[in-house]
């Protein structure tokens, strides 16, 4: 038997209630706050993905998959979302039209990771990402419209760790004070951070190695490197979240796997989930929108983890299965005919309704009512044709309602409501 490729799954039918309506909840919350949903392709030009998310990182050096496309060049399954929606809004010239843009995404994302649980190849993300706005407010209050997120699920053991990544200007004396220290520690590095300590030292602080991660402890923060308008950014930001009541934590490890971040930086951390914590992350990326051959125009955005969410969240999968309002046990080949044409009716009418066309007997239709958990059965046989009556039986009270069939489908309505 053919298997799923591994670190790839199906989300299988008596799970999938919980996903929609996790879909549900985003979309509702984020149109509230102006946010226009994007499709986008999963496959994309390779270089864009190694333009924006930076070729020194994890996901660019070994987790993409990339093909060759013949004579058009090398293609990618999207790692992630922004950088596409990036490029969308560039090549639309969206920002023509209003350079401010709120959009979000809902979609999978592949890398090539070492699966275990909450971390897959295929996996998905609920992105949003807003277009030239650079105030403060808004990154408040885009962190306050994912801790809002979370709460209408009912996912409370979260923290919301924020940092400040600074910009192209005080960044790099930071880097270099960085540098010193890993210099310093290097023999306690692991390989990766080893190479990644020349190309890219910010990194080796996002390292989740125990023994790099117990040599950078003493690391320096980069929140006492950030230059006035960095830091006035920064502080208006955890002003605002102070105001709504956003509970967070200033966390100077906090780095990030992409390139692109600028300034404010965070995540969304739980302990529900083990060794895989984050349930989502994100950031202002004010460079990436230039950089990818467009207006320089700053950004902000961040991504949710779909699946670690769904395992999270305090959602009942039991209240989201779908039940038939009414099943109908039809015994013989006239009632099925009969039956049939109910069916049809009732469903163009919005009434969740099924039956079975084998011609069981009333048992084992009585059995499948039971499986399905039907909130109504509707018995007929041929008797109940021959007196124009048939017999409604509510499944939970056992009560049995006589109901005329020349106004079956208004009784039945009226039964449902
Ligand atoms: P992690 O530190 O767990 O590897 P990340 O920093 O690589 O996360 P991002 O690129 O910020 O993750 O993606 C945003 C969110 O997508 C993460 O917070 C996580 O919930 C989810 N995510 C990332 N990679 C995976 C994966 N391989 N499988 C499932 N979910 C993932
Ligand atoms: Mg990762």
């Amino acid at each position: 038997m053919i298997q799923l490729i591994r670190g790839f799954k199906d989300i299988l039918p008596e799970e999938i209630a919980v996903w929609q309506h996790i879909e549900k909840t985003a979309r509702s919350l984020f149109a509230d706050f102006g946010f226009k949903e994007i499709r986008l392709p999963i496959l994309e030009h390779s270089e864009l993905f190694k333009r924006s998310i930076g070729e020194d990182t994890d996901i660019v050096e070994k987790e993409m998959y990339t093909f060759s496309d013949g004579k058009r060049g090398m293609i990618t399954l999207r790692p992630e979302a922004t950088a596409s929606v990036v490029r969308s809004y560039i090549q639309h010239k969206m920002y023509a039209k209003d350079p401010v843009q709120k959009l979000y995404t809902i979609g999978p994302m592949f890398r090539r990771e070492r699966p275990q649980k909450g971390r897959y190849r295929q996996f998905y993300q609920i992105d949003a990402e807003v277009f030239g706005v650079n105030s403060p407010f808004i990154d408040a209050q885009i962190i306050f419209m994912l801790v809002t997120f979370f709460n209408r699920l009912s996912i409370t053991d979260l923290e919301t760790h924020i940092n400040s990544l600074g910009c192209p200007e005080c960044r790099p004396r930071f880097q270099k004070r960085l540098l010193g220290l890993i210099t310093s520690v290097k023999s306690e590095l692991c390989i990766d951070c080893e190479k990644r300590s020349t190309k890219n030292p910010l990194r080796v602080l996002d390292c989740k190695v125990p023994t790099c991660k117990k040599a950078m402890e003493d690391a320096p923060s980069i929140l006492d490197f950030l230059c006035k308008d960095c830091d006035n950014h920064f502080e208006k930001v955890k002003a605002l979240l102070d105001k709504r009541q956003v509970s967070f934590v200033v966390d100077k490890q906090l780095v990030r796997g992409l390139d692109y971040y600028t300034r404010t930086a965070f995540e969304i951390q739980t302990s529900l989930l083990g060794a895989q914590n984050a349930v989502a992350g994100g950031g202002r990326y004010d460079g990436l929108v230039k950089t990818l051959g467009g207006p320089a125009q700053p950004a902000i955005g961040f991504a949710i983890g779909f699946d670690r969410l769904v395992e999270i969240a305090g959602i009942n999968k039991e209240d989201f299965i779908s039940k038939p309002d009414i099943f109908i046990a039809a015994l013989g080949e006239k009632c099925i005919d009969t039956a049939f044409e109910w069916v049809c009716t009732l469903n163009i009418k919005g009434v969740k309704c099924e039956m079975d066309f084998s011609g069981k007997s009333l048992k084992s239709l009585m059995k499948k009512a039971d499986k399905l958990n039907a909130k109504h059965v509707l018995i007929v046989g041929e008797d109940e044709l021959e007196t124009r009556t048939v017999t409604l039986r509510n499944m939970s009270t056992k009560k049995q309602v006589s109901i005329e069939t020349d106004s079956l489908v208004e009784s039945i309505q009226e039964v449902l409501k």
